[in-house]
């Protein structure tokens, strides 16, 4: 491409409303520009880049097996209404009505599409398994659209669904999609990590974000200095296994639940300071949580305590639904709901600082002196905001560490949510009908794109990766004036996209301080130099990343761009 008329407008100072490098960079190398508040253009070099990301993801995609669809973006309300998100989803949705008064949304997730589609086309377990993904537009009205398209309102994401018949088809599901998204990542050349996520609402411990490594990552990622154990820090659930079985835990020594009493009072009573709280473990008996164990230092006013269900996480935001949870049967399964005020769970939770007690049912019936070390086998904490930096890895394996992290991909196991609301059935082997059991997958492909730019820069411009770069050389005609060079400069132009190079020809009439300048800062691996030794055959070859210059004669050139 010759860039006389290339779209590429490049700018020398930093603009003013662009926090982090990302997006100070795609603005200055001419990347993108800003249409509306959290909506942008892509010029023709962002653009290139944006399609070497979606080149990789659908590479990976169809290497997993998973088909390529293209959903719209306008989907119409009845389908939200059906599974009960128009509600739940709040603001963030987009919503327009039609000339007909019909009430529509702009797609932020295409969970409520696709179930359908594969609803009234696939009814037999002999179609399954199958994963469809695509690639296309989302809009998301965000509170705060920031960091250029890293928080966009309108974004370009990779979305994927999985349907089973089976829990350990969709486990198979999960794991490709798991790896495809490992080999994305690495193809763009970023330093990421899977970390556990939490699974909200909708149930399981088994989301995964990957999280790519930056300053300017809106998430806290805990990970173990010595082992693969990393967490988004939101993360609720404890998940630990319990080493004694139910009938054990009952024989153990019951002790009397004392009343409840406020915080207050059990700080004068017992003389805790209700600021030396708060670190809650759930303990799991057959898989179901028994135990809530509190101790650790926090601000009583932030604390949250979410507890781990069987299939679903809940907060347990107020006094009474504390009280609730407390109660409950031992094996109790949720639900309870979210709401209110926080400082709640202190109260019963401070009760039980003083032992480590087991129970969680009716009053009188807890037990006293459980040993987290020799009663229990904790696998995981709950609600990593407690752990410290230094803290035991809950693995066991090294301290925790934390990191900043920007969230490109998340791998979601749904299970039968959307099927189950909005009848994605099929007829098993026995003919009977059973739900399908669906996971959900994305990428931020714009995103990706800034974070890789996040990722690889310096402070002459972005340093492009060779597996997303917009062009593989860029090459530069020092004086276009000269006849020399612009006989070679247009020669090797034409050669060097003959051998499958794709090139980026600076072939304006700009000083050799502009067009160096605009090179490094629009960051190609590679750039050709054709200048005053142009009538020896000699050109000057640049790594834009190490800045190693050499010198190169013609012949030699094919064998050293390889
Ligand atoms: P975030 O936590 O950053 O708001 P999310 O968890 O809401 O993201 P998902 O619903 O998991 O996002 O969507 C899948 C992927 O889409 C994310 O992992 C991210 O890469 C991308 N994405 C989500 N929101 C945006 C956005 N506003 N702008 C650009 N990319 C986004
Ligand atoms: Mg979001
Ligand atoms: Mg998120
Ligand atoms: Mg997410």
């Amino acid at each position: 491409m010759r860039q006389t008329h290339y779209l590429s407008p490049t700018l020398r100072d930093v603009p003013a409303d662009a926090e982090v490098t990302n997006h100070q960079l795609m603005l200055r190398a001419g990347l993108i520009r800003q249409t509306a508040s959290g909506v942008y253009s892509f010029l023709p070099l962002g653009l290139r880049a944006l399609k070497k990301v979606e080149n990789i993801v659908r590479e990976e995609m169809d290497m997993a097996g998973a088909q390529e669809v293209l959903m719209p973006a306008i989907q119409p309300a009845e389908l939200w209404h059906e599974s009960g998100r128009w509600e739940a989803y709040g603001p963030e949705l987009m919503r327009f009505n039609d000339r007909h008064n019909r009430e529509f949304a702009l797609g932020p997730t295409h969970e409520e599409v696709i179930t359908t589609l594969v609803r009234d086309d696939v009814k037999s377990y002999k179609k399954l398994p199958m994963t469809l993904y695509q690639i296309q537009t989302k809009f998301r009205d965000e509170r705060r659209p920031r960091f250029g398209v890293l928080r966009s309102r309108e974004f370009i994401m990779k979305d994927a669904y999985s349907f089973d018949t089976t829990q350990q088809g969709l486990d198979v599901s999960y794991d490709k999609m798991y790896e495809a998204y490992t080999n994305v990542f690495n193809r763009c050349g970023l330093d990421f990590r899977a970390v556990v996520a939490d699974s909200g609402a909708m149930g399981g411990k088994d989301t995964h974000e990957f999280m790519v490594l930056s300053g300017i990552g809106e998430d806290t990622i805990a990970y173990s200095s010595e082992s693969n154990y990393a967490a988004n820090i939101e993360i609720a659930p404890v998940v630990a296994n319990y080493s004694k079985s139910t009938e054990e835990v009952l024989s153990l020594e019951k002790f009397s639940t004392p009343d409840l009493k406020t915080i207050d009072e059990l700080e004068d009573s017992l003389g805790i300071n209700k600021e030396a709280l708060i670190k809650a473990v759930l303990f799991i008996v057959d898989e179901k949580p028994v135990l809530a164990l509190v101790r650790g230092d926090h601000d009583v006013n932030d604390v949250k305590i979410k507890h781990y269900y069987e299939a679903s996480i809940v907060e347990l935001a107020s006094r009474e639904q504390t009280l609730q949870y407390m109660k409950c049967e031992p094996g109790f399964i949720g639900p309870i709901d979210i709401s209110e005020e926080v400082d709640v769970v202190a109260d019963v939770a401070i009760q039980y600082v003083v032992n480590a007690v087991s129970g969680a049912n009716e009053k009188d019936y807890h037990y006293r002196n459980v040993n987290p070390e020799r009663d229990f086998k904790v696998k995981e904490y709950i609600d990593l905001r407690f752990i410290k930096e230094g803290d035991l890895s809950p693995d066991g394996q090294g301290v925790i560490k934390f990191a900043e992290g920007i969230e490109v991909g998340h791998v979601f196991k749904l299970g039968t949510r959307y099927s189950e609301s909005m009848g994605a059935i099929f007829l098993d082997e026995n003919g009977k009908t059973q739900p399908m059991i669906m996971g959900c997958y994305g990428i931020g492909v714009t995103r990706t794109v800034a974070a890789v730019i996040e990722q690889h820069n310096d402070e002459k411009g972005i340093v492009w990766p060779r597996a997303v770069a917009p062009f593989d050389l860029h090459l530069i005609a020092v004086n276009m004036k000269d006849t020399e060079q612009k006989d070679l400069s247009e020669q090797l132009y034409k050669q060097l996209m003959k051998d499958g190079y794709s090139v980026l020809f600076d072939d304006r009439a700009e000083r050799p301080g502009v067009k160096f300048a605009d090179a490094d800062l629009i960051g190609l691996p590679l750039r050709i130099t054709v200048g005053k030794k142009a009538n020896e055959g000699i050109v000057e070859l640049k790594i834009r990343k190490t800045g190693e210059v050499v010198e190169v004669q013609l012949e030699q050139l094919s064998s050293e761009l390889t």
